[in-house]
């Protein structure tokens, strides 16, 4: 059987591991991953370091439509580590991005429509050429609607909390406690299914994937089956 390049749209809650999986499926398929969820990062980071969030978490929106011009993300792959990394106006913010300050503002911003679709737009020019790998929230639904692959990720609150907490404290971020990761992990839920503009949902072709109690290893051999499947390799 040939194998064809298709579209794949990983989407899902936060902090489910689908960034990881996304990426080690598009390293072993020889395919460009793209995470969406660091564009609006980059775009919170932005906000903050521009004085554009105030003291209750909400976003200057006119402020920042009229700074719109002045942000570009790019992406870049570290020579050292072979891990792809999100660059702001050319500075690289991979690490910033992560910080529970970004976290905590970035559902506001993502659900600003002009954001949505200044991103959504560069997005579907990354795709162009297929063969890629995106992961976001609304990559089967809006950006990709036609993608060959679809994956919706879920797993419990309790269970992505105690994942992202454990990764936050590996990093050395030792500020913040597991109940304030796990309010965050739900309030962003909450923001990003409620939105107005393209909330979070399981594109009707998706194929479900909740790992609350899968390994690392059986998701990635997961994904690898159902890829190989709808691509059409014997591998
Ligand atoms: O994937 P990650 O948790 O890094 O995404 C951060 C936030 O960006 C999400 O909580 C969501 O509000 C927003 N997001 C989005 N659409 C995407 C990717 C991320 O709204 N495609």
């Amino acid at each position: 059987m040939e194998t064809r390049r298709i579209i794949i749209a990983i989407d899902g809650f936060s902090s489910t591991g689908k960034s990881t999986m996304a990426k080690t499926l598009a390293r072993r398929i020889g395919y460009a991953y793209i995470d969406t969820g660091a564009m609006y990062r980059a775009v919170a980071l932005f906000c903050i370091e521009n004085g554009l969030i105030g003291a209750d978490g909400t976003v200057d929106e006119a402020g920042l439509e009229s700074r719109l011009g002045d942000i570009a993300i790019t992406f870049g792959v570290n020579a050292a580590t072979g891990q792809s990394e999100t660059f702001l106006n050319g500075r690289c913010v991979e690490r910033e991005i992560r910080d529970m300050r970004v976290s905590g503002v970035v559902s506001n911003v993502a659900k600003i429509a002009f954001v949505r679709h200044a991103l959504v737009s560069q997005q579907q020019a990354m795709g162009r050429g297929k063969g890629i790998v995106m992961d976001g929230r609304d990559i089967g639904t809006v950006v990709f609607p036609d993608a060959e692959m679809k994956v919706f990720v879920t797993a419990s609150a309790e269970t992505r909390a105690r994942r992202r907490y454990d990764e936050l404290v590996a990093k050395g971020d030792t500020g913040v406690t597991y109940d304030q990761v796990l309010r965050n992990v739900e309030e962003r839920d909450r923001i990003d299914t409620t939105r107005a503009e393209s909330p979070l949902r399981k594109a009707d072709d998706a194929y479900v994937l909740d790992n609350s109690n899968m390994t690392i290893d059986e998701q990635n051999r997961w994904l690898l089956d159902l890829y190989d499947k709808i691509a059409g390799n014997d591998r």
